[in-house]
């Protein structure tokens, strides 16, 4: 037991929750770093992959490797059928009537950029403007920025309070028949910031603009429901809920997918192609140029299998004391201000700790074998707002444990000794 104050409620949830069983199926999760044990902290920059997603890509390319969509042999065929059954699958998890709503992407970076494109160019205007937040991550700023260059429109940016938390009442006063876009994450990494999405899609709809939710960092710690939630497009990427890198989804509505063009000319993107004229494939086909990131879709095919099989519910309740723990924890540090201190929040402990530069604190923290993130977060507004350069980001997933907190913990009172 650490020297800092537990919440009681926390027992519950930790102990209910098989985390060693969990862990199990997380091969990296059990080595040294520099002679102690790792501490993975850094889970909302990139989440770790079990054993079965990491089979299943090595069985792809072992048995069955072999393009998709337009072979008529056996491997062609199986694995084109284990690609679409994966789109099949993501559907289901984030509650989408149909497959045929689920792009696939490189992630969620692309995603944006492809709603930005595809959607923004044919409906932005001179005199619209995109109503951004100011917690959003750079890309879910920097593609609305783009389209705004090229079409006239104007960026609004709705504002955060001290605590991280979006002013709903600003936001609804900036929301105007001007509106065309409005681009929000659902959750913000670099705060931890849950916004109440519905409200905002609800609001957001009332004066008749579209919305795209950033669920980068909701969809690996929550159960989502893009239906329930009404949102005309959600964006994720698969390596941050256990699936493999260069693979991303991007769920739209289905008349909305419908009346957009393509993103990128190409392969597979088409039904039929003469130099006067090509017409395009059908949704989603249309949006997916190119050989895709086959094995990417089938991994985060039986990523989402796996997360199912845990549990999401357990998976947000477990993380949620573990939120609650490790917030305990820092508080009892001396000098430490936590960035990100809104009342609904995930598992995202950013901090600052007086007269120490984050920079300074990572390379000690690593040297204890705990790997946080430090940096802007690719936020940098946030950081701006917070008068901060940078911030040191522990991160949290289900697989983590309260040891480990505790071992941030000492390791970054040691850090405090060492260098403050
Ligand atoms: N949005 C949020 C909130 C994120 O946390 C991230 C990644 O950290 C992204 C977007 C970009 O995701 P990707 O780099 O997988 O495209």
């Amino acid at each position: 037991m650490m020297e800092y104050d537990v919440p009681t409620q926390a027992d519950n949830a930790i102990l209910t929750f098989d985390v060693v069983n969990v862990r199990a199926a997380f091969p990296i999760l059990h080595q040294q770093v520099h002679g102690k044990p790792l501490a993975y902290l850094d889970s909302a920059a990139t989440s770790q992959k079990p054993t079965c997603v990491i089979e299943a890509i090595d069985d792809y390319y072992r048995r069955y490797n072999s393009n998709v969509h337009r072979g008529v042999h056996k491997l062609a065929e199986e694995a084109t059928h284990e690609y679409e059954q994966a789109r099949v699958k993501i559907a289901r998890f984030i509650g989408s009537p149909s497959h045929t709503q689920i792009v696939y992407t490189r992630g969620t970076t692309e995603s944006i950029n492809l709603v930005a494109s595809a959607w923004g160019d044919a409906n932005v205007g001179e005199g619209d403007e995109v109503l951004v937040t100011h917690m959003e991550h750079h890309s879910n700023i920097v593609p609305w920025q783009m389209l705004c260059k090229r079409t006239g429109a104007t960026l609004v940016v709705a504002p955060i309070d001290k605590t991280g938390t979006l002013v709903m009442d600003a936001f609804e006063r900036q929301l105007t028949e001007r509106t065309k876009v409005v681009a929000v994450a659902h959750v913000s990494n670099a705060l931890g910031t849950i916004n109440p999405i519905e409200r905002i899609i609800e609001l957001a709809h009332g004066v008749g603009a579209v919305v795209v939710v950033d669920g980068a960092q909701a969809v690996p710690h929550m159960q989502v429901n893009v239906e329930a939630l009404d949102a005309d497009f959600y964006a994720f990427s698969g390596h941050k809920m256990c699936g493999p890198t260069g693979i991303g989804v991007l769920y739209g509505k289905a008349d909305r997918l419908e009346a957009m063009g393509p993103y990128q000319g190409g392969g597979d993107m088409i039904k039929s192609v003469t130099f006067k004229h090509t017409e395009y494939n059908d949704v989603p086909y249309r949006f997916e140029a190119g050989t895709p990131n086959i094995v990417g879709g089938i991994g985060l095919g039986v990523a989402v299998d796996y997360l199912t099989g845990v549990g999401m519910d357990k998976i947000a309740a477990y993380e949620h004391e573990l939120l609650e723990y490790g917030t305990a924890a820092l508080q009892q540090i001396d000098g430490l201000r936590l960035i990100g201190t809104a009342d609904r929040k995930a598992g995202v402990l950013s901090f600052v700790l007086d007269g120490i530069h984050p920079y300074d604190m990572a390379p000690i923290l690593d040297r204890q074998g705990v790997a946080v993130r430090t940096g802007h977060h690719c936020a940098q507004p946030v950081m701006d707002f917070f008068g901060v350069p940078a911030t040191a980001r522990a991160s949290l997933a289900f697989y983590n444990t309260r040891a480990e907190i505790d071992q941030l913990f000492v390791a970054l009172k040691k850090a405090k000794e060492m260098l403050a």
